[in-house]
């Protein structure tokens, strides 16, 4: 399985312990297009939860965040921050 997810924190409803959960971004893309619920899940008390107004919210940033970052073959914007590895190092 080598589906693309991300991992995040939940906070368990039974005693607030952040744990993270990892979720195929596929699932979380769809859910959120077609207002599908999310279920979450904290190992630590093996609890299953639809994810809350704001939860989804986070997973939507998380996402929007990813898609910046995820490499894109069309190059319309060129990096304006060029490497300055070699700045006045030689003697
Ligand atoms: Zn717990």
């Amino acid at each position: 399985m080598n589906e693309p997810a991300i991992q995040f924190p939940v906070v368990c409803p039974e005693c607030a312990l952040e744990s993270p959960f990892q979720l195929p971004i596929a699932v979380i893309a769809q859910a959120l297009l077609t207002g599908k619920s999310i279920r979450l899940h904290a190992s630590c008390h093996d609890q299953y939860w639809t994810a809350t107004f704001i939860e989804r919210e986070q997973l939507r940033r998380t996402l929007r965040t990813m898609n910046i970052e995820a490499p894109h073959p069309v190059s319309t914007i060129s990096s304006p921050a060029r490497k300055v590895e070699s700045a006045g190092a030689n003697p």
